[in-house]
Order: C-alpha cells, then sequence, then structure tokens
C-alpha cells in the first residue's frame, strides 16, 4: 500500500509540474488523484473509494469498466488500431447503425467528430451551409463546449474571457420557472411566455439572417432544466415557421442520461440536427458526432462538405460505442436509469429537501437531477452567487468527498448525476452521505 501511495504521490507531483488543466488558474489547483475505476466507485491515491455521483463529467453513462466495453476495445486494438475517415471501416459502419437506430426516422446519417465540441461546430457550419446565413441562437445558461463557436455560444461566464464580436451568436432566455424572467408562477406561463421571447428575438433579429437556434433539450452544466410541456415543440414551430434549422445538444442529455435515448424523447418535437458525445461511448475513447437529417444531409450530395477531422469515427471510439449501445439495449440500461431515477433518486432527494433549510428546489429526470441550494428558501438567494463558489458551497462539496462521494457542483447547485447503472443500494449511499453534508450548508444558513 505504502508503494501504491508513493507512486500517487509522484502522479500528482508530475502532474502540477507538466499537466495544464483545463479552465483553471494553474497555480490554484490541486487536482484529486484516481488510481481506478470499477461500476459506479473510482479510487483516489491514498486508497480511498469514493461513489461516484458525478460519472466524471457526466459521461460515464454505463458506469466505469464495462467489461463488454473494455474487451471490445481490446478486440479492436488487436485487429485495426486506426485507419483514414475516407475508408469504410466495420466499426465506424455499425457504430452509425446503431445509433441512428434511436433517433427518429429522417435522422439517418452521423458524421463522426472526437467530442461534444467540434460535433456542435460542425452542426452549426452544417446549417449556415444549408440555409446560407449566419447567425445562430442559443440559451443563456447554457454550454456547448470549448473550441471557438461552441464557447460562443456557451452561456455561462466561460464565454465572456472568450467571446468574439463577430462570433454571430446571439443569446435568449429559456424557460426556468425557479428563476423565471417572465414573472411567471406556472410552468405553462413559463412556457408560453419563453416561446413569446423566443419569437420576438427572432423577429428582432431577422429571421432571414439565423441558421440555427441551438438548445441543450435538457440543459446539464447550467442547472438540468427540464424543458416544460410544449417548449420543445413551441421551438420546432418557430424554426419552421422561418426556415431555420433546429439543432438539439444531446452530448450530455443523451444516451440514457434522461432515462431515455435522447432527451427531446420527452417533448413532441424532433430536431434536425443532433449532437451527441459522451454516452454514446461513455467516454472510454473520445467520440462525438452529428446526427444530420434527410434535407441536410442532401444538401452535401452533390457538393462537398467543406469540413473534417483525420479521427473522424475512429475504429478505437466506434468499436466502444457500438459494445455501449449493444450492451445498453441488452441490459435494459436506459429503462433502469428512468426507474431509478422515479423509483429511487428522486423521492430521495425529495425528502432530503423536507430536512434541509439550504434546498430551494430539487429538479431531473433518470440520472440527471440538481440540488439548488439557496441561502434564504423565500429569497431564493442561491448559496453561491451565479459564476462563482461561496464558502458555504466549498464546504459542503468537501463533506461529500470525505464522506466518500464524489459530486458533481457548479455555482450553487449540486448535481446528483451518477452512472445509469446505479443500484439502489449505491443511491442510497450517496444520498446519505449527501444528508450529512448538507447539514455543512444549513450550518451557513442565517
Ligand atoms: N455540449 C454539452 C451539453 C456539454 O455538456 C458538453 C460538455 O460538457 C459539450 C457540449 C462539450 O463536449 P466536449 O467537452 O466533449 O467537447
Amino acid at each position: 500500500l505504502d508503494e501504491a501511495r508513493a507512486e500517487a504521490r509522484r502522479t500528482y507531483e508530475l502532474d502540477r509540474a507538466h499537466v495544464f488543466h483545463s479552465w483553471s488558474a494553474q497555480a490554484e489547483i490541486s487536482p484529486m488523484t484516481i488510481t481506478a475505476s470499477a461500476g459506479s466507485y473510482v479510487w483516489d491515491g491514498d486508497g480511498n473509494r469514493l461513489l461516484d455521483f458525478s460519472s466524471q463529467l457526466v459521461n460515464t453513462n454505463i458506469g466505469h469498466q464495462h467489461p463488454k466495453v473494455v474487451a471490445a476495445i481490446a478486440a479492436q486494438a488487436a485487429k485495426l488500431c486506426t485507419i483514414a475517415p475516407q475508408h469504410a471501416n466495420d466499426a465506424r459502419s455499425e457504430a452509425a447503425r446503431l445509433i441512428t437506430s434511436h433517433t427518429p426516422d429522417g435522422l439517418d446519417k452521423v458524421f463522426f467528430t472526437n467530442a461534444g465540441a467540434d460535433a456542435n461546430e460542425h452542426a452549426v457550419r452544417m446549417a449556415r451551409l444549408h440555409t446560407g446565413r449566419y447567425k445562430v441562437l442559443t440559451r443563456y445558461r447554457s454550454y456547448h463546449g470549448g473550441t471557438d463557436t461552441a464557447i460562443n455560444m456557451t452561456g455561462d461566464p466561460r464565454r465572456w474571457p472568450n467571446d468574439h464580436a463577430n462570433s454571430g451568436v446571439v443569446h435568449f432566455f429559456g424557460p426556468f420557472l425557479y428563476r423565471s424572467r417572465f414573472h411567471a408562477e406556472t410552468e405553462q406561463q413559463e412556457c408560453e411566455r419563453a416561446l413569446a421571447h423566443l419569437d420576438e428575438v427572432v423577429r428582432m433579429e431577422g429571421p432571414s439572417t439565423i441558421a440555427a437556434i441551438v438548445l441543450e433539450s435538457v440543459p446539464g452544466t447550467a442547472g438540468i432544466m427540464v424543458p416544460p410541456p410544449g417548449y420543445l415543440a413551441g421551438v420546432r414551430e418557430i424554426c419552421d415557421r422561418h426556415g431555420i434549422v433546429f439543432i438539439a445538444d444531446e452530448v450530455m442529455a443523451g444516451f440514457g442520461r434522461t432515462g431515455r435515448w435522447f432527451a427531446f424523447e420527452h417533448g413532441d418535437a424532433v430536431p434536425d440536427l443532433i449532437t451527441f458525445a459522451k454516452g454514446v461511448n461513455s467516454g472510454y475513447v473520445p467520440l462525438g458526432g452529428v446526427v444530420i437529417d434527410a434535407e441536410i444531409a442532401a444538401t452535401f450530395d452533390h457538393r462537398p462538405y467543406p469540413g473534417g477531422l483525420t479521427y473522424s469515427g475512429h475504429p478505437l471510439a466506434t468499436a466502444a460505442a457500438v459494445a455501449t449501445i449493444r450492451a445498453m439495449e441488452d441490459e435494459h440500461v436506459v429503462e433502469h436509469a428512468a426507474t431509478i431515477g422515479a423509483e429511487v433518486i428522486g423521492p430521495g432527494l425529495h425528502d432530503l429537501a423536507q430536512r434541509h433549510r439550504c434546498i430551494g428546489e430539487i429538479r431531473g429526470a433518470g440520472v440527471f437531477w440538481a440540488l439548488e441550494l439557496v441561502a434564504d428558501r423565500d429569497s431564493r438567494e442561491p448559496l453561491a452567487p451565479y459564476g462563482s463558489s461561496s464558502p458555504a458551497m466549498n464546504e459542503t462539496i468537501a463533506a461529500c468527498k470525505a464522506g466518500g462521494l464524489l459530486p458533481f457542483a457548479n455555482f450553487n447547485r449540486i448535481h446528483v448525476v451518477p452512472p445509469c447503472t446505479v443500484t439502489a443500494d449505491e443511491v442510497r449511499e450517496g444520498l446519505a452521505i449527501l444528508d450529512r453534508a448538507l447539514d455543512v450548508a444549513d450550518g451557513h444558513l442565517g
């Protein structure tokens, strides 16, 4: 064990000396060393086991080290590690077939990318070329990725230092009843007023200048706001009226996270382009992509699509996707996510809300839940300001970790986003740790 600790210590020291981390002030971070993972658990450098209620960056939908996926990657590595995108390859062909077997009719073609951000870059490029228009409308309170256009599409503070004047992106407000921009008191009012607002933004921006409206079907990092009934259908109607492409970003919400294969299935609207990544192969090998509807795909039947990547449809990544999707089908992983959310996580979180004054709202579906933590339930003042943290939040998160739970946190929220495969006992174990950690947050309230 001492040897393992020494090795983990060396890993940490090399990291601090040579690894430059995402979104961070490099001198102010202290990354947790992870040495192993299995199912819903990870192990840190001191040998502590932590229950992973983050699914890392909400991507290990099938859990850590699923044996069928690990075996498929090893088998593909032995057979053919890499091949250029211009060739046809069995892993890529089968991954595309399996992905589109879960999308609505007409959405039958896949352009593979390396991750979610470049999936959004390409979806927007397709929409711009298809419509001959430039502008793109996206929500405040959204995340679409860290690359150039994707970060400009993002509606959170990570965009601010990356903004370009010529990005062509215009932001609008989506429905979020708990912090309603529209003075709404019911879901129906919020829905109607959010759609009227979007309609107005489209009118003011000039419908004939707008290539696409891009939405996370259920916004993820921004707070897991499941849209009210009718919202996605209303967006679809606005797009149809003006010839605007409807792009659903399913990078985080897709592949079982909400208890459906794709989160837009909760509404009655079908997008024109679907972007995906993360859950498609649980991130075992980087992979993302765009599912393209027939009309947009036809734009590029006799006109070359001006975009590509050396690793588009990489065999190791697509073989991992094939094994992941088959395992999810065979083991009824998506159905399990829906049931565990409805029967165990949701009721368990509502029970916590009865006992902790710091919980302002619980919302979510499947294995995709947010706890909105507040300093005051009446005023709904968040426990940390928008775009920032606070001692109360930091101490609560530290208490989760000390108790053996790895949470996903953003500003004043804790997200409960375990793998889709999480068991009822694991959920109960995690909620018990969260229960004790929330006492720390309660202690900060007046
Ligand atoms: N879109 C959404 C909704 C996401 O949550 C993310 C990542 O968290 C992305 C896009 C970007 O994906 P990636 O980090 O794989 O580029």
